[in-house]
């Protein structure tokens, strides 16, 4: 199995193997690194599929993406079962366990250390890592900007590796407190948390794109990135699809909380394994913040560059970076078009796709854009009549799968939406907004649910390592300079 990148024109292209792509993250180019053909299920390998546990169907999944010359079988193996144990912090050993809620199945993706669907990627990415440094003989310092999530999810999965340093930055004061706990309570001697003074997200992912783009720091560090451009964490979440769609009866429809396209499109990708794997409908569920619904009426993808902030922060972006493979398939595999079209897209700040492509592209996906006030009202009726407690980022996914069933051309059709983190990672956003009329027992449900895991993060005594910096590149750079590879 080859890798290619969205944007090579070059004839041949340029192939990337399995571990060139978990160590690039991004290609030379600038486009994203794709599997060069697309494997198939067979129906006999379905019904095999069916009766497999998470960590063996995960390596069924991973062996179709991973040629054997590059990583054996028995290597494979031990990577998955350290990556999903009780020991790196899963509480669930399904993994990704299926709850019935109301007419809708939710998938639960929250059960690993951080709380969040990020856990199940970088878990397995950290594994990667440490497997692709011990063959190249080799150490790297990752480095990442994060508004919440990636952060601890990535700290979780490098924690304490003797052959990666793992810089993260954040925008002081502007992550919830739990985030911040979950990142500052690591006092691993690799794990460096940068809290940027007087800077917002963006500074924080500004200064990280400057590191990497001066390349003599660059080499110097060995920079690896997190991201989830990174092809090995979309391979690691085709899993759980196919593991969802083995346990249901029949042909199943996946409704995807979506901010950068990442867990969209490991759906797409699930799909694409063939008709064996019963997968039926793919829909997009975004926040206030709506660019991919926007493309999908309209066939104009148009970056405003305008984030608006909502109670499910994960899904506030400007533009879905994972958008682009899904385009590259869109386009039959045509690296010219992508590269003619992202170049477009930098100086007018759009592009569109012809009515064709469109109609095309419809039939592929639908798309939701759901607002705050729905988002609550989510929460709330679902808590009302089914006792279940959804994160805003999860009611936002409940609530478009709701509308996808209102129409009777679906009504009745089985499906799951993803629930992306535990609502304990969010209670503070959701208060705030039920300030007023909020109901008394959905409150206290709501101040109750923070699990064990994180309430003791909050507890006297606990142990917080974290250094304010300038928001300067300089700044970050010196402090990398002075405490790594030290
Ligand atoms: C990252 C994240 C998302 C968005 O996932 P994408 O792969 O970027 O679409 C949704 N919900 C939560 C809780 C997240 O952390």
């Amino acid at each position: 199995m080859r890798y290619i990148s969205t944007r090579d024109t070059d004839e041949p292209p340029r192939y990337f193997t399995f571990v060139d792509a978990v160590l690039e993250g991004l290609a030379p180019d600038g486009g994203l690194l794709v599997p060069e053909t697309f494997p198939s299920v067979s129906d006999s390998e379905w019904v095999l599929w069916k009766t497999l546990s998470y960590p063996a169907l995960c390596a069924a999944v991973l062996r179709k993406f991973i040629s054997p010359e590059e990583i054996s079988d028995a290597e494979l193996q031990t990577m998955i079962e350290s990556a999903y144990s009780k020991l790196s912090g899963w509480r669930d050993d399904r993994i990704a366990p299926l709850s019935q809620v109301g007419a809708i199945q939710v998938l639960e993706l929250f059960h690993g250390p951080t709380y969040a669907f990020k856990d199940v990627a970088l878990q397995l990415l950290g594994q990667f890592f440490d497997f692709a440094l011990r063959k190249r003989n080799t150490r790297m310092t990752i480095l990442g900007a994060t508004s919440g999530d990636t952060g601890s999810a990535a700290i979780a999965g490098v924690k304490g590796r003797s052959n990666i340093d793992c810089v993260i930055l954040f925008p002081l004061g502007k992550t919830s407190k739990i985030q911040e706990l979950q990142m500052t309570s690591n006092l691993e001697p690799n794990i460096h948390c940068l809290a940027v003074k007087d800077s917002v997200f963006d500074d924080c992912q500004s200064i990280v794109k400057s590191c990497f783009n001066d390349q003599v720091f660059n080499d110097e560090m060995n920079l690896g990135a997190v991201n989830s451009i990174n092809w090995s964490r979309i391979l690691a979440q085709v899993v759980y699809y196919v593991y969802a769609a083995a346990r249901v009866d029949g042909p199943v429809s996946f409704v995807v909380p979506t901010g950068n396209f990442g867990n969209m499109l490991a759906g797409y990708y699930a799909r694409k394994l063939g008709s064996a794997i019963p997968i039926k409908s793919l829909i997009i569920a975004s926040n206030s913040n709506d660019i991919l619904p926007k493309f999908f009426t309209s066939g104009n993808y148009t970056v405003t560059g305008h984030v608006v902030p909502t109670m499910s922060p994960s899904m506030d972006i400007a533009v879905s970076s994972n958008f682009e493979r899904y385009l590259f398939d869109l386009w039959k595999r045509d690296p010219r078009i992508v590269a003619e079209k992202f170049e477009q897209l930098k100086t007018n700040k759009s592009f569109s796709v012809t009515q064709d492509e469109l109609e095309k592209a419809r039939c592929e996906f639908f798309s939701f854009a759901v607002d705050e006030t729905k988002t609550l009202h989510t929460i709330a009726h679902v808590f009302d009549k089914n006792g279940y407690l959804l994160c805003p980022h999860s009611a936002v996914g409940y609530r478009a799968a709701e509308q996808f069933l209102v129409s009777p051309e679906f009504a009745g059709e089985t499906v799951v939406t993803l629930a992306t983190a535990h609502i304990g990672k969010f209670t503070e956003n959701i208060l705030n907004n039920l300030q007023d009329g909020g109901d008394d027992k959905l409150i206290t449900a709501i101040a109750n649910s923070v699990p064990s895991g994180l309430a003791k993060l909050r507890e006297p005594g606990v142990k917080l390592r974290r250094t304010d910096i300038d928001n300067s590149m300089e700044a970050v750079k010196t402090y990398m300079r002075t405490h790594i590879g030290k």
